[in-house]
Protein backbone atom coordinates (compact mmCIF):
# COMPACT_ATOMS: atom_id res chain seq x y z
CA UNK A 1 0.00 0.00 0.00
CA UNK A 2 1.16 3.34 -0.75
CA UNK A 3 1.85 5.55 1.96
CA UNK A 4 1.99 8.88 0.73
CA UNK A 5 4.06 11.19 3.43
CA UNK A 6 2.79 14.58 2.93
CA UNK A 7 4.18 16.16 6.30
CA UNK A 8 7.35 16.09 4.53
CA UNK A 9 6.13 18.35 1.91
CA UNK A 10 7.84 21.93 2.22
CA UNK A 11 7.55 25.37 -0.18
CA UNK A 12 10.04 26.25 -1.79
CA UNK A 13 10.66 29.70 -1.75
CA UNK A 14 12.71 30.65 -5.23
CA UNK A 15 14.64 33.72 -5.60
CA UNK A 16 13.00 36.19 -7.83
CA UNK A 17 15.47 37.86 -10.53
CA UNK A 18 15.02 39.93 -13.13
CA UNK A 19 14.53 37.31 -16.07
CA UNK A 20 12.91 37.90 -19.58
CA UNK A 21 9.73 37.56 -18.48
CA UNK A 22 9.87 39.02 -14.74
CA UNK A 23 7.55 41.62 -16.05
CA UNK A 24 4.36 39.79 -16.50
CA UNK A 25 2.06 39.42 -13.97
CA UNK A 26 -0.92 38.24 -15.59
CA UNK A 27 -3.10 38.70 -19.16
CA UNK A 28 -4.10 42.21 -17.65
CA UNK A 29 -7.56 41.72 -18.99
CA UNK A 30 -10.97 43.07 -17.69
CA UNK A 31 -13.96 41.37 -15.65
CA UNK A 32 -15.50 40.86 -19.38
CA UNK A 33 -12.10 38.71 -20.41
CA UNK A 34 -11.04 42.30 -22.54
CA UNK A 35 -7.32 42.77 -22.92
CA UNK A 36 -6.60 46.16 -21.32
CA UNK A 37 -4.23 48.45 -23.72
CA UNK A 38 -1.63 47.95 -21.12
CA UNK A 39 -1.95 46.03 -17.78
CA UNK A 40 0.06 43.83 -15.65
CA UNK A 41 3.05 44.04 -17.47
CA UNK A 42 0.99 42.73 -21.33
CA UNK A 43 0.98 44.87 -24.10
CA UNK A 44 -1.00 44.77 -27.20
CA UNK A 45 -1.35 41.19 -28.48
CA UNK A 46 -5.30 41.70 -27.27
CA UNK A 47 -6.93 38.81 -29.22
CA UNK A 48 -4.44 36.55 -28.37
CA UNK A 49 -4.23 37.56 -24.58
CA UNK A 50 -8.56 37.37 -24.36
CA UNK A 51 -8.43 33.56 -26.20
CA UNK A 52 -5.54 32.74 -23.43
CA UNK A 53 -8.02 34.76 -20.86
CA UNK A 54 -10.60 32.52 -21.78
CA UNK A 55 -9.22 29.34 -21.15
CA UNK A 56 -7.69 30.32 -17.43
CA UNK A 57 -11.16 31.01 -16.77
CA UNK A 58 -12.44 27.43 -18.30
CA UNK A 59 -9.12 25.93 -15.63
CA UNK A 60 -10.73 27.93 -13.40
CA UNK A 61 -13.81 26.56 -13.24
CA UNK A 62 -12.56 23.11 -13.33
CA UNK A 63 -14.89 22.82 -16.50
CA UNK A 64 -12.37 21.24 -19.07
CA UNK A 65 -9.35 18.62 -18.69
CA UNK A 66 -7.64 17.09 -21.28
CA UNK A 67 -7.81 19.76 -24.33
CA UNK A 68 -4.68 21.56 -26.03
CA UNK A 69 -3.90 24.72 -27.08
CA UNK A 70 -1.13 26.02 -29.80
CA UNK A 71 0.26 29.49 -29.78
CA UNK A 72 1.99 30.08 -32.86
CA UNK A 73 3.51 33.45 -34.32
CA UNK A 74 6.73 34.57 -35.54
CA UNK A 75 9.67 34.72 -32.92
CA UNK A 76 9.27 37.32 -30.19
CA UNK A 77 5.92 37.91 -30.65
CA UNK A 78 4.67 36.94 -26.90
CA UNK A 79 4.11 32.99 -27.15
CA UNK A 80 6.16 32.28 -23.97
CA UNK A 81 4.85 36.03 -22.16
CA UNK A 82 1.16 35.09 -22.81
CA UNK A 83 2.07 31.44 -21.32
CA UNK A 84 3.49 33.47 -18.08
CA UNK A 85 0.99 35.41 -17.86
CA UNK A 86 -1.78 32.43 -17.94
CA UNK A 87 0.30 31.00 -15.12
CA UNK A 88 0.16 34.09 -13.44
CA UNK A 89 -3.66 34.25 -13.30
CA UNK A 90 -3.90 30.74 -12.42
CA UNK A 91 -3.06 31.96 -9.16
CA UNK A 92 -0.81 29.18 -6.65
CA UNK A 93 -3.32 26.74 -6.33
CA UNK A 94 -2.91 25.90 -9.83
CA UNK A 95 -0.39 23.67 -10.82
CA UNK A 96 1.56 24.97 -14.34
CA UNK A 97 4.97 23.05 -15.63
CA UNK A 98 6.71 24.49 -18.28
CA UNK A 99 9.26 22.90 -20.41
CA UNK A 100 11.18 23.14 -23.78
CA UNK A 101 10.72 20.75 -26.42
CA UNK A 102 14.47 20.04 -26.51
CA UNK A 103 14.74 19.40 -22.87
CA UNK A 104 13.35 16.33 -23.57
CA UNK A 105 16.50 14.93 -25.55
CA UNK A 106 19.05 16.01 -22.89
CA UNK A 107 17.32 14.77 -19.73
CA UNK A 108 18.63 11.37 -18.30
CA UNK A 109 15.23 9.42 -18.88
CA UNK A 110 13.70 8.66 -21.84
CA UNK A 111 11.34 10.99 -23.66
CA UNK A 112 7.98 9.76 -22.43
CA UNK A 113 8.96 9.38 -19.01
CA UNK A 114 10.29 13.05 -18.66
CA UNK A 115 6.91 14.00 -20.99
CA UNK A 116 4.69 11.67 -17.89
CA UNK A 117 6.58 13.35 -15.22
CA UNK A 118 5.87 17.06 -16.67
CA UNK A 119 1.90 16.11 -17.18
CA UNK A 120 1.81 14.88 -13.55
CA UNK A 121 3.81 17.63 -12.19
CA UNK A 122 0.74 19.80 -13.48
CA UNK A 123 -1.75 17.88 -11.61
CA UNK A 124 -2.68 18.84 -8.59
CA UNK A 125 -4.49 16.93 -5.97
CA UNK A 126 -6.20 19.01 -3.07
CA UNK A 127 -6.48 16.89 -0.12
CA UNK A 128 -8.20 17.47 3.29
CA UNK A 129 -7.28 16.13 6.19
CA UNK A 130 -8.80 16.17 9.08
CA UNK A 131 -6.60 16.59 12.42
CA UNK A 132 -7.63 16.61 15.72
CA UNK A 133 -6.49 19.92 17.99
CA UNK A 134 -6.21 20.54 21.44
CA UNK A 135 -6.74 23.83 23.02
CA UNK A 136 -6.03 24.87 26.38
CA UNK A 137 -4.36 27.12 29.31
CA UNK A 138 -0.48 25.45 30.00
CA UNK A 139 -1.20 24.62 33.97
CA UNK A 140 2.08 22.96 34.53
CA UNK A 141 5.32 22.64 32.51
CA UNK A 142 7.88 19.88 34.11
CA UNK A 143 11.31 19.54 32.90
CA UNK A 144 13.66 16.74 33.98
CA UNK A 145 17.33 17.30 33.16
CA UNK A 146 18.91 13.97 32.83
CA UNK A 147 22.57 13.72 33.74
CA UNK A 148 23.40 13.85 30.28
CA UNK A 149 23.26 17.28 28.75
CA UNK A 150 21.42 18.38 25.44
CA UNK A 151 18.17 19.28 24.25
CA UNK A 152 17.83 15.65 22.76
CA UNK A 153 17.90 13.63 26.06
CA UNK A 154 15.85 16.08 28.07
CA UNK A 155 12.23 14.68 28.89
CA UNK A 156 8.95 16.18 29.86
CA UNK A 157 5.28 16.66 30.59
CA UNK A 158 3.29 19.79 30.12
CA UNK A 159 -0.35 19.95 31.29
CA UNK A 160 -3.05 22.13 29.35
CA UNK A 161 -6.04 22.79 31.43
CA UNK A 162 -9.01 22.37 28.96
CA UNK A 163 -12.89 23.21 29.66
CA UNK A 164 -13.49 19.17 31.01
CA UNK A 165 -10.23 18.01 32.18
CA UNK A 166 -6.26 18.24 32.75
CA UNK A 167 -4.40 17.07 29.74
CA UNK A 168 -1.22 15.92 30.43
CA UNK A 169 1.12 15.53 27.44
CA UNK A 170 4.84 13.41 27.41
CA UNK A 171 7.53 15.85 25.76
CA UNK A 172 9.76 14.21 23.18
CA UNK A 173 12.98 15.79 22.11
CA UNK A 174 11.28 17.25 19.37
CA UNK A 175 8.52 18.66 21.32
CA UNK A 176 10.63 20.43 24.31
CA UNK A 177 12.32 21.99 21.05
CA UNK A 178 9.38 23.63 19.96
CA UNK A 179 8.93 24.81 23.31
CA UNK A 180 12.20 26.18 23.75
CA UNK A 181 11.66 28.10 20.32
CA UNK A 182 7.74 29.17 20.36
CA UNK A 183 9.08 30.27 24.40
CA UNK A 184 6.06 28.62 26.21
CA UNK A 185 5.26 29.43 29.59
CA UNK A 186 2.82 28.37 32.14
CA UNK A 187 -0.29 30.09 31.56
CA UNK A 188 -0.20 30.47 27.86
CA UNK A 189 -2.96 29.60 25.86
CA UNK A 190 -1.59 26.98 23.30
CA UNK A 191 -2.80 24.66 20.42
CA UNK A 192 -1.07 21.15 20.16
CA UNK A 193 -1.88 19.04 16.73
CA UNK A 194 -1.80 15.57 18.06
CA UNK A 195 -1.12 14.23 14.60
CA UNK A 196 2.10 16.19 14.11
CA UNK A 197 2.65 17.65 17.55
CA UNK A 198 2.97 20.98 16.13
CA UNK A 199 2.42 23.51 19.32
CA UNK A 200 1.21 26.70 17.97
CA UNK A 201 1.04 29.87 20.57
CA UNK A 202 -2.44 31.22 20.44
CA UNK A 203 -1.99 34.01 23.54
CA UNK A 204 -1.67 35.11 27.17
CA UNK A 205 -3.70 35.19 29.56
CA UNK A 206 -1.54 35.84 32.64
CA UNK A 207 0.83 38.57 33.29
CA UNK A 208 4.69 38.40 32.70
CA UNK A 209 5.51 38.38 36.48
CA UNK A 210 4.41 34.92 36.76
CA UNK A 211 6.32 33.54 33.53
CA UNK A 212 8.36 30.93 34.06
CA UNK A 213 10.91 29.63 30.75
CA UNK A 214 9.47 26.14 29.42
CA UNK A 215 13.21 25.29 29.63
CA UNK A 216 13.03 25.75 33.10
CA UNK A 217 12.91 22.93 36.29
CA UNK A 218 10.10 24.73 37.80
CA UNK A 219 6.72 23.81 38.34
CA UNK A 220 3.99 26.12 38.82
CA UNK A 221 0.05 25.98 38.59
CA UNK A 222 -1.92 28.63 37.83
CA UNK A 223 -5.56 29.19 37.40
CA UNK A 224 -7.07 29.64 34.15
CA UNK A 225 -10.09 29.98 32.26
CA UNK A 226 -11.88 27.60 30.54
CA UNK A 227 -10.32 26.60 27.33
CA UNK A 228 -11.61 24.23 24.51
CA UNK A 229 -11.62 20.77 24.30
CA UNK A 230 -10.67 18.78 21.15
CA UNK A 231 -11.18 21.29 18.23
CA UNK A 232 -11.56 19.64 15.06
CA UNK A 233 -9.26 21.45 12.25
CA UNK A 234 -9.62 20.53 8.64
CA UNK A 235 -6.10 21.00 7.08
CA UNK A 236 -5.55 21.50 3.20
CA UNK A 237 -2.89 19.96 1.41
CA UNK A 238 -2.35 21.02 -2.46
CA UNK A 239 0.45 18.89 -4.12
CA UNK A 240 0.74 17.73 -7.68
CA UNK A 241 0.36 13.64 -8.30
CA UNK A 242 4.42 13.75 -9.65
CA UNK A 243 5.56 15.46 -5.90
CA UNK A 244 3.44 11.92 -4.50
CA UNK A 245 5.63 10.33 -7.05
CA UNK A 246 8.62 11.33 -6.20
CA UNK A 247 8.06 10.89 -2.38
CA UNK A 248 7.13 7.46 -2.82
CA UNK A 249 9.40 5.87 -4.91
CA UNK A 250 13.00 6.62 -3.83
CA UNK A 251 14.42 5.52 -0.79
CA UNK A 252 15.77 9.12 -0.33
CA UNK A 253 11.72 10.31 -0.42
CA UNK A 254 10.99 14.14 -0.81
CA UNK A 255 14.91 14.99 -1.08
CA UNK A 256 14.63 13.89 -4.63
CA UNK A 257 12.48 16.83 -5.12
CA UNK A 258 14.89 19.29 -3.82
CA UNK A 259 18.06 17.68 -6.10
CA UNK A 260 15.75 17.34 -9.46
CA UNK A 261 17.58 13.69 -9.54
CA UNK A 262 14.01 12.09 -9.44
CA UNK A 263 14.86 9.38 -11.68
CA UNK A 264 12.58 7.31 -13.67
CA UNK A 265 9.55 5.99 -11.91
CA UNK A 266 8.15 2.62 -11.68
CA UNK A 267 4.56 2.27 -13.73
CA UNK A 268 3.52 0.03 -10.72
CA UNK A 269 3.28 3.36 -8.19
CA UNK A 270 1.99 5.54 -10.09
CA UNK A 271 -1.04 3.04 -10.53
CA UNK A 272 -0.91 2.44 -6.70
CA UNK A 273 -0.99 6.25 -6.41
CA UNK A 274 -3.82 6.48 -8.89
CA UNK A 275 -5.54 4.08 -7.48
CA UNK A 276 -5.24 5.89 -4.07
CA UNK A 277 -6.07 9.05 -5.14
CA UNK A 278 -9.29 7.84 -6.85
CA UNK A 279 -10.17 6.56 -3.50
CA UNK A 280 -9.62 9.85 -1.77
CA UNK A 281 -12.09 11.29 -4.54
CA UNK A 282 -14.79 8.80 -3.55
CA UNK A 283 -14.61 9.70 -0.16
CA UNK A 284 -14.61 12.87 -0.45
CA UNK A 285 -10.92 13.78 0.98
CA UNK A 286 -8.84 14.89 -2.05
CA UNK A 287 -10.17 16.83 -5.43
CA UNK A 288 -8.21 16.55 -8.43
CA UNK A 289 -7.26 20.11 -10.14
CA UNK A 290 -6.28 19.67 -13.53
CA UNK A 291 -3.14 22.09 -14.30
CA UNK A 292 -1.55 23.96 -17.35
CA UNK A 293 1.13 22.78 -18.69
CA UNK A 294 3.17 24.65 -21.27
CA UNK A 295 5.33 22.89 -24.05
CA UNK A 296 7.68 25.42 -25.64
CA UNK A 297 9.83 24.99 -29.06
CA UNK A 298 6.86 21.63 -29.84
CA UNK A 299 8.46 21.19 -32.82
CA UNK A 300 11.38 19.93 -31.52
CA UNK A 301 8.96 17.16 -30.02
CA UNK A 302 9.17 13.98 -32.45
CA UNK A 303 6.67 11.24 -33.58
CA UNK A 304 6.94 8.92 -30.79
CA UNK A 305 6.45 12.16 -28.41
CA UNK A 306 3.53 13.43 -30.21
CA UNK A 307 1.65 9.70 -30.08
CA UNK A 308 1.98 10.05 -26.00
CA UNK A 309 0.60 12.94 -26.00
CA UNK A 310 -3.03 12.04 -27.97
CA UNK A 311 -2.94 9.21 -25.39
CA UNK A 312 -2.09 11.08 -22.31
CA UNK A 313 -5.13 13.71 -23.21
CA UNK A 314 -7.23 11.19 -23.00
CA UNK A 315 -7.05 10.61 -19.31
CA UNK A 316 -9.58 12.46 -17.34
CA UNK A 317 -7.06 14.09 -15.25
CA UNK A 318 -4.92 15.71 -17.87
CA UNK A 319 -4.15 19.03 -17.59
CA UNK A 320 -4.48 21.74 -20.29
CA UNK A 321 -1.83 21.34 -22.39
CA UNK A 322 -0.91 24.31 -24.03
CA UNK A 323 2.02 24.35 -26.86
CA UNK A 324 3.90 27.02 -28.47
CA UNK A 325 5.74 27.11 -31.77
CA UNK A 326 8.07 29.60 -34.18
CA UNK A 327 7.84 27.22 -37.07
CA UNK A 328 5.91 27.50 -40.07
CA UNK A 329 5.72 23.89 -42.27
CA UNK A 330 8.52 21.90 -41.61
CA UNK A 331 9.32 18.62 -41.20
CA UNK A 332 8.14 15.89 -38.34
CA UNK A 333 10.83 15.16 -36.11
CA UNK A 334 11.60 11.24 -36.35
CA UNK A 335 9.88 11.40 -39.65
CA UNK A 336 10.40 12.72 -43.56
CA UNK A 337 6.72 14.09 -43.78
CA UNK A 338 6.41 18.02 -43.18
CA UNK A 339 3.25 19.64 -41.52
CA UNK A 340 1.67 22.92 -40.56
CA UNK A 341 4.55 23.70 -37.65
CA UNK A 342 6.13 20.39 -37.67
CA UNK A 343 3.03 18.94 -36.10
CA UNK A 344 1.10 15.45 -37.18
CA UNK A 345 -2.04 16.45 -38.88
CA UNK A 346 -3.99 14.32 -36.27
CA UNK A 347 -2.57 16.18 -33.08
CA UNK A 348 -2.93 19.34 -35.08
CA UNK A 349 -6.66 18.24 -34.95
CA UNK A 350 -7.18 18.23 -31.66
CA UNK A 351 -5.58 22.04 -30.69
CA UNK A 352 -7.34 25.01 -30.52
CA UNK A 353 -4.91 28.04 -32.09
CA UNK A 354 -4.20 31.23 -30.97
CA UNK A 355 -2.38 32.82 -33.37
CA UNK A 356 0.34 35.68 -31.89
CA UNK A 357 0.74 39.07 -34.29
CA UNK A 358 4.02 41.38 -35.21
CA UNK A 359 4.34 44.31 -32.67
CA UNK A 360 3.10 47.42 -34.01
CA UNK A 361 5.83 50.45 -33.18
CA UNK A 362 3.78 51.86 -30.24
CA UNK A 363 3.88 48.40 -28.72
CA UNK A 364 6.90 47.87 -28.47
CA UNK A 365 7.97 51.13 -27.50
CA UNK A 366 5.58 50.56 -24.72
CA UNK A 367 7.26 47.06 -23.68
CA UNK A 368 10.62 48.58 -23.80
CA UNK A 369 9.41 51.18 -21.15
CA UNK A 370 7.86 48.53 -19.08
CA UNK A 371 11.56 46.83 -19.52
CA UNK A 372 13.30 49.79 -18.32
CA UNK A 373 11.18 50.54 -15.08
CA UNK A 374 11.74 46.78 -14.40
CA UNK A 375 15.36 46.97 -14.55
CA UNK A 376 15.70 49.92 -12.75
CA UNK A 377 17.37 51.67 -16.09
CA UNK A 378 16.46 55.34 -16.54
CA UNK A 379 16.66 56.10 -20.24
CA UNK A 380 16.11 59.67 -22.28
CA UNK A 381 13.32 60.14 -24.65
CA UNK A 382 16.20 60.22 -27.55
CA UNK A 383 17.61 57.33 -26.55
CA UNK A 384 13.95 55.48 -26.66
CA UNK A 385 12.85 55.92 -29.74
CA UNK A 386 16.21 54.46 -31.53
CA UNK A 387 15.86 51.65 -29.03
CA UNK A 388 12.32 50.75 -30.59
CA UNK A 389 13.16 51.18 -34.14
CA UNK A 390 16.10 48.98 -33.24
CA UNK A 391 12.72 46.74 -31.77
CA UNK A 392 10.73 47.26 -35.13
CA UNK A 393 13.69 46.90 -37.78
CA UNK A 394 15.40 43.85 -35.91
CA UNK A 395 14.07 42.42 -33.34
CA UNK A 396 12.28 43.23 -29.95
CA UNK A 397 14.13 40.53 -27.84
CA UNK A 398 17.42 41.98 -29.47
CA UNK A 399 16.11 45.41 -28.65
CA UNK A 400 15.29 44.13 -24.65
CA UNK A 401 18.60 43.05 -24.48
CA UNK A 402 20.51 46.51 -25.08
CA UNK A 403 18.59 47.74 -22.25
CA UNK A 404 20.70 46.38 -19.44
CA UNK A 405 23.96 46.60 -21.23
CA UNK A 406 23.55 50.55 -22.47
CA UNK A 407 23.15 50.96 -18.60
CA UNK A 408 26.32 49.48 -17.89
CA UNK A 409 27.86 51.63 -20.31
CA UNK A 410 26.13 54.72 -19.16
CA UNK A 411 27.32 53.67 -15.77
CA UNK A 412 30.94 53.07 -17.15
CA UNK A 413 30.77 57.37 -18.03
CA UNK A 414 29.22 58.19 -14.41
CA UNK A 415 26.01 59.30 -16.64
CA UNK A 416 22.64 58.62 -14.66
CA UNK A 417 20.56 58.72 -17.70
CA UNK A 418 20.65 56.11 -20.19
CA UNK A 419 21.55 58.47 -23.39
CA UNK A 420 22.04 57.61 -27.44
CA UNK A 421 25.06 57.38 -27.44
CA UNK A 422 25.09 54.65 -24.79
CA UNK A 423 22.48 52.29 -26.60
CA UNK A 424 24.79 53.73 -30.02
CA UNK A 425 27.71 52.13 -28.42
CA UNK A 426 26.59 48.75 -27.32
CA UNK A 427 24.58 48.86 -30.59
CA UNK A 428 27.94 48.45 -32.07
CA UNK A 429 29.32 46.34 -29.64
CA UNK A 430 26.92 43.55 -29.65
CA UNK A 431 25.83 42.18 -33.26
CA UNK A 432 22.55 40.84 -33.65
CA UNK A 433 22.12 38.07 -36.20
CA UNK A 434 21.62 40.02 -39.17
CA UNK A 435 24.73 41.44 -39.07
CA UNK A 436 26.58 39.05 -37.10
CA UNK A 437 25.97 36.91 -40.38
CA UNK A 438 26.49 39.41 -42.77
CA UNK A 439 30.29 39.46 -40.98
CA UNK A 440 30.53 35.49 -40.88
CA UNK A 441 29.64 35.44 -45.15
CA UNK A 442 32.67 37.93 -45.32
CA UNK A 443 35.23 36.36 -43.21
CA UNK A 444 33.92 32.42 -43.76
CA UNK A 445 37.03 31.28 -44.75
CA UNK A 446 39.01 32.18 -41.59
CA UNK A 447 36.68 30.21 -39.38
CA UNK A 448 36.63 26.66 -38.44
CA UNK A 449 34.52 24.03 -40.50
CA UNK A 450 33.04 26.32 -43.23
CA UNK A 451 31.15 25.06 -45.24
CA UNK A 452 28.89 27.08 -46.78
CA UNK A 453 30.03 27.98 -50.91
CA UNK A 454 31.10 31.41 -51.53
CA UNK A 455 27.85 33.10 -52.89
CA UNK A 456 25.14 31.67 -50.71
CA UNK A 457 24.35 33.09 -47.77
CA UNK A 458 22.09 34.09 -44.94
CA UNK A 459 18.87 35.18 -46.60
CA UNK A 460 16.67 37.87 -45.11
P1 LIG B 1 10.10 32.67 -29.59
O1 LIG B 1 9.21 32.19 -30.70
O2 LIG B 1 11.43 33.12 -30.13
O3 LIG B 1 10.21 31.71 -28.45
P2 LIG B 1 8.14 34.25 -28.17
O4 LIG B 1 6.99 34.49 -29.08
O5 LIG B 1 7.98 33.20 -27.14
O6 LIG B 1 9.45 34.02 -29.01
P3 LIG B 1 8.69 36.01 -25.97
O7 LIG B 1 9.90 35.32 -25.49
O8 LIG B 1 7.43 35.79 -25.22
O9 LIG B 1 8.47 35.65 -27.48
O10 LIG B 1 8.95 37.59 -26.10
C1 LIG B 1 10.22 38.21 -26.16
C2 LIG B 1 10.35 39.24 -25.06
O11 LIG B 1 9.35 40.26 -25.17
C3 LIG B 1 10.17 38.65 -23.67
O12 LIG B 1 11.02 39.33 -22.78
C4 LIG B 1 8.71 38.96 -23.35
O13 LIG B 1 8.49 39.01 -21.96
C5 LIG B 1 8.50 40.31 -24.02
N1 LIG B 1 7.13 40.43 -24.50
C6 LIG B 1 6.63 39.83 -25.61
N2 LIG B 1 5.35 40.15 -25.78
C7 LIG B 1 5.01 40.96 -24.77
C8 LIG B 1 3.81 41.66 -24.44
N3 LIG B 1 2.70 41.52 -25.17
N4 LIG B 1 3.82 42.45 -23.35
C9 LIG B 1 4.94 42.57 -22.63
N5 LIG B 1 6.09 41.95 -22.89
C10 LIG B 1 6.15 41.16 -23.95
Amino acid sequence: MVEIKLSEMRDLTRIERIGAHSHIRGLGLDSALEARSSSEGMVGQTSARKAAGVIVKMVQEGKIAGRAVLLAGQPGTGKTAIAMGMAKSLGQETPFAMLAGSELFSLEMSKTEALMQAFRKSIGVRIKEETEMIEGEVVEIQIDRPAVAGAASKTGKLTLKTTEMETVYDLGAKMIEALGKEKVHSGDVIAIDKASGKITKLGRSFSRSRDYDAMGPQTKFVQCPDGELQKRKEVVHCVTLHEIDVINSRTQGFLALFTGDTGEIRAEVRDQIDTKVAEWRDEGKAEIIPGVLFIDEVHMLDIECFSFLNRALENDMAPILVVATNRGITSIRGTNYRSPHGIPIDFLDRLLIISTQPYTWDDIRKILDIRCQEEDVEMSEEAKVFLTKVGEDISLRYAINLITSSALACLKRKGTIVELEDVKRVYELFYDVKRSTQYLMEYQNQYMFSEVPAGEGYED
